[in-house]
């Protein structure tokens, strides 16, 4: 199941995709979106 976590103030998904060059170190990981975060553009670009 997808997680999430907050690094410099932006929102990630974990585990981390490919896409994102973030890496986690450790993070308060979220089972939901935590609010009052920018979400990161890589982690979640919406594919059609
Ligand atoms: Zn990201």
């Amino acid at each position: 199941m997808v997680e999430y976590f907050v690094k410099n103030l932006k929102m990630h998904m974990y585990p981390v995709p490919s896409r994102c060059t973030v890496r986690y170190t450790k993070e308060k990981r979220y089972k939901f979106p935590p609010k009052g975060y920018e979400k990161c553009d890589k982690c979640f670009r919406l594919y059609k």
